[in-house]
């Protein structure tokens, strides 16, 4: 037979759809799968086998068996979510890519209840009428910032925009050189301020910027200051910059509001967890910023949002600005974060029940006593590798406490039969949960600070499957 014909005969050879739809297994499938998602699968698996056909590669007839164990795993892929679960093993704890901060247990609560009823999210019980979505987080902001008003929109990034385009559209934005930052994920200083309309005055230099370089550049068409929270980076040595309190004074002085980014949203003081001290949103309201903006899935450990606290006009103008409606929240989000900042009203739970905090002031002998935890079960196991308990450090992560090295104890994995790449991506994408760990000096390691539920036998679950003698 010449190649030609011998390829025709592969071609004919593969099963027709109807009749690998009438396989025991495949009806099976069909009850918990769509059919049309059978048949499409079926096509695809099909699809790929011709492929493989006329590249040469596939030189034997499929076989049925062979077609529906490739169908089952398509169906498989197709049905499985994309956002799903993994385990952070990476030491980031605010890791953005991995989902930034996880709710608290009464955070999820919340969300779960509201989602699967009707509920208040602009009904105000006691009077019978329309409430307004506002209500259920701005008292608890400003009982736990000090702020005289608040409000929440999708994000930090959209509510720096909301609140520049309100204030400043048009007129003069004041910036500082020194803080025209990129923050992760395509947050630029420049480009918030064109989106949002003002003309971006740039003031000082890079290293240092003084009261009066502000003050040189205000005119009558300044419309307001903004101070930036240069969150993941620091600038050393010879640098000053202007303090929100003189900021404050002069905008008080000229009539200009002063909007504070001020990022990560922290509420505690973090040096009485053994961690630098990162400013705190009380602070800042306290300083007499006239807003200040923060994110509400970084260190405040809630879900995504941007929370705005001020003063009373000021967020009284920014609620009846056209932004506010197209980036306001949904139910989920508020019941998170009305749930999240109950929490804060007792500042020992807060850290206890956050992840995020959690994760954060957890102890170097904590995550020591985790690691020989896995180490037992581990070494009991008689794997292909060997373990170690080393030294390490963490990191906060999404642009917070950006030189803070958090003492860590790690396990590290050195394998014996495969290499620590081939480790690494078993361990991401052999298992029923992603595993996601970070090769250094040729050992994977797995910081487990970030652990939570049962991720520690997913862990081992895998290792074992990984690296079976
Ligand atoms: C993270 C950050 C932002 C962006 O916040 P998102 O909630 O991710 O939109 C803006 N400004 C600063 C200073 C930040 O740290």
């Amino acid at each position: 037979m010449t190649t030609q014909q011998n390829t025709c005969a592969l071609y004919r050879a593969l099963p027709k759809i109807d009749d690998l739809l009438g396989e025991d297994r495949l009806t099976e499938a069909c009850q918990d799968a769509p059919r049309a998602l059978v048949v499409e699968a079926l096509r695809s698996v099909l699809d790929d086998m011709r492929e493989a056909i006329s590249r040469g590669e596939l030189c034997q007839p499929a076989t049925i068996d062979e077609v529906v164990e490739a169908a089952l795993k398509e169906i498989a892929v197709r049905q499985a979510p994309r956002l799903k679960r993994v385990v952070n093993a990476t030491g980031i704890v605010i890791h953005t890519n991995l989902g930034r901060s996880l709710l608290a247990d009464e955070a999820v609560e919340a969300v779960a209840a509201v989602a699967s009823s009707y509920n208040t999210l602009e009904y105000d019980v006691e009077a019978g009428e329309r409430g307004s979505r506002h209500d259920h987080v701005e008292a608890l902001l400003c009982e736990v910032t000090g702020a005289e008003a608040a409000m929440a929109v999708n994000n930090n990034a959209a509510a720096v925009m909301m609140a520049i385009a309100c204030f400043a559209r048009g007129r003069d934005a004041l910036v500082s050189r020194g803080q025209l930052v990129e923050i992760g994920g395509s947050f630029r200083v420049p480009d918030i301020m064109a989106e949002s309309g003002a003309h971006m005055v740039e003031v000082g230099t890079t290293n240092k910027t003084h009261l009066v370089d502000y003050e040189r550049a205000t005119t009558e068409q300044t419309g307001l200051y903004l101070k930036v929270h240069s969150s993941n980076y620091r600038v050393m040595g010879f640098t000053s910059e202007v303090s929100l309190v003189d900021l404050v004074k002069l905008g008080d002085a000229r009539g200009i509001p002063v909007l504070e980014d001020q990022g990560s949203g922290v509420l505690v003081d973090l040096t009485h967890y053994g961690l630098p001290y990162e400013p705190t949103v009380q602070a800042s309201v306290a300083a007499g910023a006239t807003l200040v903006s923060f994110s509400g899935d970084k260190l405040l450990g809630g879900p995504q949002a941007g929370i705005i606290v001020g003063r009373a006009d000021a967020i009284a103008r920014l609620k009846k600005h056209p932004m506010a409606r197209a980036l306001r929240l949904d139910k989920m989000t508020l019941a998170a974060l009305e749930a999240t900042l109950r929490l804060y009203r007792d500042e020992e739970r807060a850290v206890r029940e956050i992840p995020t905090l959690r994760a954060l002031t957890m102890s170097v002998e904590e995550t020591a006593e985790r690691v020989d935890e896995l180490m037992k079960q581990l070494t009991s196991a008689s794997l292909a590798a060997d373990f170690a308990a080393v030294d390490d450090v963490a990191r906060a992560g999404g642009g917070s406490l950006p030189l803070t090295a958090i003492p860590s104890t790690v396990l590290a994995i050195t394998p014996n039969k495969i290499s620590v790449e081939e480790l690494e991506r078993a361990l991401r994408l052999d298992g029923p949960v992603p595993i996601i760990a970070r090769i250094h000096e040729n050992r994977l390691v797995i910081d487990t600070r970030t652990f939570v539920h049962d991720d520690a036998d997913v862990v081992i679950a895998a290792l074992r499957a990984a690296l079976s003698l």
